[in-house]
């Protein structure tokens, strides 16, 4: 691995950045996946989105029911760093903050 990774040891709190536009959405055969880095930590973070699922791989869509894709999702930090205050209930893997990216 050659990327220079800028993460930013922070504490973690969940705050949330709106619809980002920087982020790289691309179309897999499993759904879609998102990545980029995190507005808060800096993190490289890489979500996967799979359709028909609407429980999603990690509860995300957990309140959504509709069976088509919706056209934006929330996308959590997981970065995967270990950042100070994170609570045990966290289903993130990152800082917390969460961002909104647009699906085509
Ligand atoms: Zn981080
Ligand atoms: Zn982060």
């Amino acid at each position: 691995m050659t990327e220079i990774d800028h993460h930013r040891d922070i504490a973690y709190v969940e705050t949330g950045f709106g619809v980002r536009s920087e982020f790289t959405v691309t179309s897999v055969p499993e759904g879609i996946e998102v990545a980029g880095a995190c507005p808060a930590c800096g993190g490289r973070t890489i979500m996967r989105f799979e359709r028909g699922m609407p429980g999603g791989t990690k509860g995300f869509f957990s309140r959504r029911t509709e069976s088509t894709f919706p056209k934006d999702a929330t996308v959590f930090c997981d970065c995967g760093h270990m950042h100070a205050d994170r609570p045990e209930f966290a289903i993130d893997n990152g800082c917390g903050a969460f961002w909104e990216v647009e699906l085509p």
